[in-house]
């Protein structure tokens, strides 16, 4: 991805060019998907809006950045901000949508006032009428969710609704909205634009036990050793999370990180959030901090969540404590698995998966706490 402090809006040129049609396939033929995690395509995400007949539609920008060791887009907002705005208005333009939303998390407030800037300085260049509104979040992780941003925005309780309707065919006050991440919003223009504009390339955030963390870009497949030796371990590396809900695998220099790797160790790719897990740590200490992340940010809507992320809690206490038996170990395996067939949004369903993924990847880890009769 090219980093432009400027646009020249060529990228909406070309879509004003092209049509709303011809802008659909060539964003279909560029390979365009989105980068929050869940990899839909984009032009495919659009045409469910526009196939519903309305007088309105909205386009809102999920800035809601809240996973643990996701920070691509705070780096979006900072360097290219115009280029996100005029992914924006491409959108805009395809949906007809006249008023857009930016969602900010709380914890980015600072990056609001220049932002509010660019929108003024693009929208002026752009002559396009359309008001590209900031909402503030207040700071609750589950607000990522596209349902709760929609409640949020329209001023009620940020919780998420069951799905469907899907907001694209119902969403902001009962009308399509899109939602697209930032980082999806911000490779539109340059997809439309670059002939060899390569879908395959990720932006990584790198955190955790390294030298030099931050964000970079780099091939799905790239060699684990090019990754290592970029971000310069504190010596040797256990395991790498998936940011809290994508699980934890172990490190090994000889893989590439790909799609398929990943999902062979049983994780989720999600937004391509890499936390590095030294060799000290025990697996059972990194599941119980995430564990308890996810008590604090369970909004309580639906039982199994707001009630079993706790006994999670609890179950991981007790193996630590060197107090548990096999049976333990049976009973939260269980219990992590019914969390995640029952609740009712993405955070109940992936709450579980760094505790299935640590028992399965990290055996010796749990095997060392269990009391021996
Ligand atoms: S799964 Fe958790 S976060 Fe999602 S609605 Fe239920 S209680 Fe809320």
């Amino acid at each position: 991805m090219q980093v432009l402090r400027e646009t020249n809006l060529q990228g909406l040129a070309l879509a004003k060019k092209l049509g709303k049609k011809g802008t659909l396939e060539l964003l279909a033929k560029r390979g365009l998907v989105g980068r929050g995690g869940a990899s839909f395509p984009t032009h495919k995400k659009w045409e469910r809006a526009l196939s519903v007949k309305t007088n309105e539609r909205f386009l809102i920008c999920n800035a809601d950045e809240g996973e643990p060791g996701t920070f691509k887009d705070k780096f979006l907002i900072k360097n290219n901000s115009e280029t996100l705005i005029e992914g924006i208005l491409i959108a805009a333009f395809v949906l007809d949508a006249k008023r857009c939303f930016i969602y900010l998390r709380a914890e980015y407030d600072s990056l609001r006032l220049e932002l509010e800037k660019i929108i003024k300085k693009v929208l002026k260049k752009s002559k396009m009428k359309v008001s590209i509104e900031i909402v503030r979040g207040a700071g609750a992780y589950v607000c990522g969710e596209e349902t709760a941003i929609i409640q949020s925005i329209m001023g009620r309780r940020g919780q998420p609704m069951e799905k469907p309707p899907y907001p694209t065919i119902k969403g902001l006050w009962g009308k399509p909205t899109v939602l697209n991440n930032v980082t999806t919003l911000t490779c539109v223009p340059q997809a439309l634009l670059y002939e060899d504009w390569n879908p395959n390339y990720r932006l990584f955030s790198i955190s955790g036990e390294v030298e030099h963390p931050g964000v970079y870009e780099w091939e799905l497949g790239v060699k684990m050793s090019t990754i290592l030796g970029t971000v310069k371990p504190k010596g040797k590396m256990k395991a790498m999370s998936f940011g809290c809900f994508g699980g934890i695998m172990p490190v090994y220099k000889s893989n590439r990180v790909s799609p398929a790797l990943i999902c062979d160790k049983n994780c989720h790719h999600g937004a391509y959030s890499l936390i590095f897990v030294g060799e000290k740590k025990n697996i059972v200490d990194v599941n119980l901090s995430m564990a308890k992340f996810y008590t604090y940010e369970s909004c309580g809507k639906c039982t199994p969540c707001r009630e079993g992320t706790i006994r999670l809690v609890e179950l991981l206490k007790k193996i630590k404590s060197g107090q548990a038996t096999n049976k333990d170990l049976k009973l939260l395996k269980e219990l992590a698995n019914h969390i995640q067939e029952t609740s009712l949004c993405g955070l109940g369903a992936s709450c579980g998966n760094h505790i299935l993924t640590g028992m399965k990847n990290f055996k010796k880890d749990y095997k060392g706490f269990i009391k021996k009769k």
